[in-house]
């Protein structure tokens, strides 16, 4: 007898093409949040809302407290002009954003689909969501909003997001900086000697980038976008660009930020104006419980490996899962399919492994929350 979820594997498909095909950029998923919530609504879930940060809630099996906190991100890292064509080469389905972390949203649609079918009565209440604002300058915005929302009843937070070989049980926190110069400007020959925008922050990135950070504390740092002036002789009038400092340590993180104000304020001179905008921050791990953060981690390893055979491997990363950990709350991150490419226009995933790392969600599930 086939087993629900080989039953639901073109529905799996039919979601997986449909949300391909809309752009949700962060700050920008209403339309795929619109669609995830009527399909929710199709499959016969009652408690479905969309939150004030516009992320989808299901809260058919909520309880007053200790829920589990189910989530996968509607957001993408590509903005709405990007090429949404998917191509299908055999069971290798490419298209930006299909594994992080559109995949994981079906999952979760199929999960609940599943439960509804199956009229799942679980002992422990689970919260699902489908959130905004997890990439780049989403500022985590939608799971920041899911735990205010519903502050003092989540026990924990399960997030799918990217690829089944790792589960990330420890979070990178960052800090991002909008950094920019302005002064004066004039003609390249004929004011030649005043202060250049571009100049004043290439000085800044150089000696930023000569920074040395406390060793063992996984601290990185990157200038991702860089702009600035107008033509090649005019002295340029502005210039600006993108900094992130990551870090695993609260502690490095803040090093690494006294170190950019010091290097600031050495720069300052006279004609140019500095300015530093924090542009996002996510925090870093506080103090979690270790027994229950080994239960649910186990647990995540145990369902991946029962399902598809996959060994996943533990890391550090960035993700929602930075929230909860910040206030204490355990909260694990992995990924259900077989997958590579995330954040690049080359991204892709096996959909014949999208079954198994559907069960592997539903094992995990029925672990923590007792039964389904
Ligand atoms: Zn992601």
């Amino acid at each position: 007898m086939k087993d629900f979820f080989e039953q639901n594997a073109q529905e799996a498909l039919r979601c997986l093409e449909a949300l391909c095909a809309i752009p949700s950029p962060s700050h920008a998923e209403e339309v795929r949040a619109r669609w995830c919530a009527q399909t929710l609504r199709q499959y016969g879930a009652r408690q479905v809302s969309i939150d004030g940060a516009g992320s989808v809630v299901c809260a058919d099996w909520a309880r007053e407290r200790n829920n589990v906190l189910v989530m996968a991100h509607l957001d993408t890292v590509f903005d709405s002009g990007t090429d949404l064509t998917l191509r299908k080469d055999g069971g290798i389905w490419r298209c930006t954003g299909i594994g992080d972390d559109t995949v994981n949203v079906v999952a979760v649609l199929l999960l609940i689909k599943a439960m509804l079918e199956k009229g799942a009565r679980p002992e422990r209440g689970v919260l699902f969501a489908l959130n905004t604002g997890e990439e780049g300058l989403g500022n985590l915005k939608g799971c920041r909003q899911l735990m205010r929302d519903w502050a003092g009843r989540v026990g924990e937070v399960i997030s799918f997001d990217l690829y089944r070989d790792e589960v990330y049980t420890d979070c990178i926190g960052s800090k991002r900086y909008r950094i920019s110069a302005s002064c004066e400007g004039g003609h390249s020959f004929h004011d030649f000697g005043r202060p250049n925008a571009i100049a004043a922050l290439c000085g800044i990135l150089t000696e930023l980038y000569e920074y040395r950070p406390e060793p063992g504390t996984d601290t990185t740092y990157n200038v991702g976008t860089m702009r600035g002036g107008s033509s090649v002789n005019v002295i340029a009038r502005d210039a600006q660009c993108l900094w992130e400092f990551r870090s695993r340590d609260g502690g490095a993180l803040a090093a690494a930020d006294a170190h950019l104000q010091a290097v600031l304020d050495r720069r300052r001179r006279e004609g140019v104006t500095l300015r530093c905008e924090v542009v996002g921050e996510r925090p870093c791990r506080g103090e979690v419980d270790a027994a229950r953060m080994q239960s649910l981690a186990a647990d995540c390893e145990e369902a991946i490996f029962e399902e598809t055979g996959v060994r996943a491997k533990r890391a550090a990363a960035s993700t929602d899962c930075n929230v909860p950990l910040s206030l204490g709350i355990p909260a694990v991150c992995c990924g259900l399919v077989r997958g590579g490419g995330a954040h690049t226009l080359g991204e892709w995933i096996d959909v014949d492994t999208l079954m198994d790392g559907c069960r592997a969600a539903e094992n995990l599930l029925k672990r923590r929350l007792k039964s389904i």
